[in-house]
């Protein structure tokens, strides 16, 4: 027989199911070409996705004409809104002077000043068309630069689509010779990296997990990670694809930490196509081509006009030093609200995150690292068809990405919505997930 929780997510489908049914014959259209019906697994969700028809601000419209209060911020790329019109007339500006020159732009090398102004690691950057390549280009860097091939890595870490370190492994990621540490476990870590030391080329990290749950590293833990890299020569690589929100220059500058090099994407090219890595210059000097030794690295698109002239307009007109601690503040006061509705209904829910970033987890017991995780497929598809119904877009796994648009008036709502959430499946959150609930992908 059905348990409870199995009836209510039942019903929240149908219902669901029934709101949309243009979404769903976009869906069915779309499965002809597209495996599953798309071309970003972490945009698909079942019984199918939404299919937006447009943006402005922090809201969406899908086809059936539903508006949304977008939490979800395009997985942290979405900072600056749907159309903000910086963005755009940078972007139109741009486009004027015409696009796809085969050379130098005039707005890439005020992009990089921007970037190595702000970001401690950062002496010199080149730029790749996401934040997948951007990571790729850093370990190639590394290994390159050490003559070393083994490269730490921690469970749970998604460092884009060929380097995804989460349960169950994938087949399709980079063959580089990977050793898989635990996050925010310096005994463990410690000890891994005694045994491959003298073969240690770097140490890639997310000074927050962000995909994998938003768990935030221990500062001792990333200090620690600091200190073994000098150790053993490896160096340290942070991957801030999403974190380099945190502050003017990134989590690195809130922890005080800087790594050997760093890696960029998401909102940092204002919306367009974007990747980055950087660092030391006596390491990404090995790019320079007036060096006889020089490492050629090329990119048809590296240096594209929209992503050259979006980041750049974004970074110095849109998110100020300023803007950048007030939204880290607005993400820490929201979460505290969210974890204190959770506390008011005695319901087996936490929020855990940093500033603008943060993840729902329907469990009680602290999460220290991914391995702390219980799978609770069912309650997140729960929680996310009912705050669909109430007019809130997030990720299918609880992931909410502030952007700047999303003020006041939205933080209130979607803690109202939450508490509804609450109010009506609280009891539920404590049922156990059905048996074979790991099966249905999230
Ligand atoms: N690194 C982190 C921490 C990410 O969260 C992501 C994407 O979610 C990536 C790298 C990959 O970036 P992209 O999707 O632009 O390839």
């Amino acid at each position: 027989m059905a348990s409870s929780l199995e009836v209510a997510l039942g019903e929240a489908r149908d219902r669901f199911v029934a709101a949309n049914p243009r979404s769903r014959a976009a869906h069915e259209e779309a499965v002809e070409n597209l495996p599953g019906g798309n071309s970003r697994t972490t945009v698909f969700y079942p019984p199918f996705p939404l299919t937006m028809a447009g943006g402005t601000g922090c809201r969406l419209t899908d086809v059936d004409g539903h508006v949304y209060v977008d939490l979800l911020g395009d997985y942290t790329a979405g900072l600056y809104g749907h159309d903000n019109r910086v963005i755009r007339s940078a972007v139109d500006e741009a486009l004027d002077a015409g696009w796809g020159f085969g050379a130098q732009c005039v707005h890439e090398a005020r992009l990089a000043t921007v970037l190595c102004e702000r970001f401690p690691a950062l002496d010199l950057v080149r730029f790749t068309n996401s934040g997948t390549e951007a990571n790729l280009l850093a370990l190639a860097t590394a290994t390159a630069h050490t003559g070393r091939g083994t490269i730490l890595v921690f469970a749970g870490a998604y460092h884009g689509s060929v380097l995804y370190f989460g349960e169950p492994a994938i087949p399709i990621n980079v063959p580089h010779r990977f050793v898989v540490g635990e996050y925010n476990d310096a005994g463990v870590t410690g000890e891994l990296i005694d045994r491959h030391a003298a073969d240690l080329a770097a140490i890639l990290v997310e000074p927050m997990i962000g995909s994998g749950g938003c768990i935030p590293g221990d500062p001792a833990f990333l200090a620690f990670l600091r200190r073994r890299a000098d150790e053993t020569g490896a160096l340290l690589v942070f991957d801030e694809v999403m974190t380099s929100r945190m502050s003017r220059g990134g989590m690195q500058a809130l922890l005080g930490i800087t790594p050997d090099l760093m890696t960029l994407g998401k909102y940092t090219g204002g919306g367009m196509t974007f990747g980055a890595f950087g660092g030391r210059a006596d390491v990404m000097s090995m790019y320079d081509p007036r060096r006889p030794d020089f490492v050629p690295h090329a990119g048809t698109f590296n240096n594209n006009v929209l992503s050259m002239a979006a980041g750049y307009a974004g970074l110095t007109r849109l998110f100020p030093p300023e803007t950048s601690r007030r939204l880290f503040e607005r993400g820490e006061r929201l979460r505290a609200r969210l974890n204190e509705i959770g506390r008011d209904h005695d319901a087996a829910v936490q929020w855990t995150g940093l500033g603008s970033m943060m993840t729902v987890h329907f469990q009680p017991e602290p999460i220290v690292a991914p391995r702390d995780l219980r799978p609770t497929p069912v309650h997140r598809e729960l929680f996310h068809l009912d705050l669909l119904d109430r007019g809130f877009h997030l990720a299918r796994r609880g992931m909410v990405a502030l952007s700047l648009d999303i003020g006041t008036p939205e933080c209130d709502a979607f803690c109202s919505a939450f508490d509804g959430f609450l109010s009506r499946y609280g009891p539920l959150l404590s049922t156990p997930e059905p048996a074979d609930a790991s099966r249905t992908p999230v």
